[in-house]
C-alpha cells in the first residue's frame, strides 16, 4: 500500500545552514590524506536535536497513515521561522533536504551503503552485515534526490519558536509516473567507498 497523502510536520528548534562556517579537515594518512569539508557545527546541532524527535516524528506521521520513508518524487512547501535573519534560501533547502533524509549505514561486510529502511533486507542476504553509520535523517523520504521542487517555501522570522513548518506533496510527475510502475532507482545502488 503506498497511500500519497501530504504528509504534514513541523520540526523543531531554530534551523541552520550547512555553509556558515564550512569546515575543512585533513583526513587519512600519507598518499590517502585529503581535505574533508565537514558541515558547520551549528547545523549538526540541529540536526543532532531533530533526530532525538525522530521516533515521535515518524509515529505522528505513520499515525496519518503514510508509509515513510516516501519513495516518490517529492513537492516540498517549507515554512522556515529561522530565530534571525541570517542565510540564504538555497542553504535552508539543503539543510532541510538532508535532515528529512532517511539514515543510511556503511555495511563493510559487502562494502555497499545501505538506507536504514531496508535494513532488515539486507541482514538476511548480508550474514556479515558489519554496519557503520553514514548519515543521519529523520527517514520522511529516502534520499533529497527525490526532491523535485520547493515551490512555496518561504524564510521567515519568529524569534520566539523558530521552527520549520513541512508540507511534503506528492510531486505531479510522481503521480504520472506511478501509474506507469515508476520506481525510485536506489540512490546508493551505484555508491562504493
Ligand atoms: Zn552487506
Amino acid at each position: 500500500m503506498d497511500p500519497r497523502k501530504v504528509i504534514t510536520v513541523t520540526l523543531p528548534g531554530a534551523p541552520r545552514t550547512k555553509k556558515t562556517s564550512n569546515r575543512v579537515v585533513m583526513l587519512g594518512k600519507g598518499d590517502n590524506r585529503h581535505p574533508v569539508v565537514l558541515p558547520s557545527e551549528a547545523f549538526e546541532g540541529w540536526l543532532k536535536t531533530l533526530l532525538t524527535f525522530r521516533a515521535m516524528i515518524q509515529r505522528q506521521i505513520r499515525d496519518t497513515g503514510v508509509q515513510i520513508p516516501v519513495e516518490y518524487p517529492v513537492q516540498i512547501f517549507a515554512r522556515v521561522f529561522r530565530d534571525r535573519d541570517a542565510g540564504d534560501f538555497t542553504g535552508y533547502a539543503q539543510a532541510i533536504g538532508d535532515a528529512i533524509q532517511d539514515s543510511s549505514w556503511h555495511c563493510e561486510g559487502c562494502n555497499k551503503n545501505v538506507l536504514d529502511s531496508r535494513l532488515p533486507q539486507h541482514r538476511e542476504v548480508c550474514k556479515v552485515a558489519k554496519l557503520s553509520a553514514r548519515r543521519k535523517g529523520l527517514g520522511l523520504i529516502l534520499d533529497d534526490a527525490q526532491i523535485d521542487n520547493w515551490d512555496g517555501t518561504r524564510l521567515l522570522i519568529d524569534r520566539d519558536n523558530p521552527r520549520v513548518e513541512l508540507e511534503i506533496w506528492p510531486a505531479e510527475e510522481a503521480v504520472t509516473q506511478a501509474a506507469l510502475n515508476f520506481a525510485v532507482p536506489d540512490p546508493f545502488a551505484e555508491v562504493g567507498i
